[in-house]
């Protein structure tokens, strides 16, 4: 897999870096003020957690549209094409990490009112026991905690479970709630290499679309502010953990 080239600053480039960027400063003041007003360091809290939902809601459906458009943006300068599709789940079998704290809110707001929401949750329980696992006997012999945690991701890739919203065909039954961690992952290379065998192999051409360090940074101010909810940033783990706040959400 590849990280992100340098792309072109085309007018649609531009546009879309420059919406994508004023928005989550927007969002980042916002949080700093909220925060400001509390007398304490971050914003978002069990305390607080119900009055703020309309606002991380309405945040999220904006960023994942500026997100889009930044995609529309940067996806036709890879002049090979792109290979993602329709029911061309493969990359639906990672664990995905890297899920920002109010997507998970979002996503977790949805579901819960979902007549799945028990069984979803205990597939992401499966899933997040089977990788706490891997990560623990990699653990023992790496030489850091990023070194294990890359081969547990590795490990569990090769374990090929489906994401529990991920149907028997491929589709992403979530598709349009998924967060930016799914968004951002294509290949220019056929699906099938998009498989545990091939993917650090010449043939396996995946890569992800980064967002500009200026914006990347203003997204990490904004996910400083849910330390209150001690949120994991695993997909799985992180909604188990919003289930520690049912009780608030009643
Ligand atoms: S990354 Fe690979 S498996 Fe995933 S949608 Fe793209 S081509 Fe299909
Ligand atoms: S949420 Fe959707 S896109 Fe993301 S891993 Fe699951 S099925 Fe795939």
């Amino acid at each position: 897999m590849s990280l992100c080239e340098e792309y072109f600053p085309t007018k649609a480039y531009v546009n879309a870096e420059k919406k994508l960027g004023l928005l989550l400063s927007k969002e980042r003041d916002r949080l700093d003020s909220v925060a400001l007003g509390l007398g304490r360091k971050y914003a978002i809290g069990p305390d607080n957690l119900v009055e703020q939902i309309p606002s991380i809601v309405g945040f999220v459906e904006e960023y994942h549209k500026a997100y889009s458009l930044y995609l529309d943006a940067v996806l036709p300068q890879h002049k090979r094409g792109i290979q993602c599709g329709p029911s061309c789940g493969n990359c639906c079998h990672h664990y995905p990490m890297s899920v920002e704290p109010f997507e998970l809110i979002y996503l977790y707001k949805l579901l819960r009112t979902r007549d799945d929401f028990m069984s979803v949750m205990e597939a992401c329980q499966i899933r997040a026991t089977l990788f706490e696992s891997l990560l623990g006997k990699r653990l023992l012999s790496a030489g850091s905690e990023d070194e294990a945690e890359d081969a547990a991701l590795h490990d569990y890739f090769s374990r090929w479970r489906p994401c529990p919203f991920s149907s028997s065909k491929g589709d992403c039954g979530i598709y349009p709630l998924r967060p930016v961690s799914c968004r951002m992952y294509f290949s220019e290379t056929s699906p099938k290499f998009c498989v545990p065998e091939y993917l650090q192999t010449e043939q396996n051409e995946s890569f992800v679309v980064y967002m500009p360090d200026h914006i990347e940074e203003a997204l990490y101010g904004i996910s400083e502010h849910y330390e209150g909810l001690s949120l994991p940033e695993s997909f799985f783990g992180g909604l188990l953990s919003m289930n520690l706040y049912e009780g608030v959400l009643q």
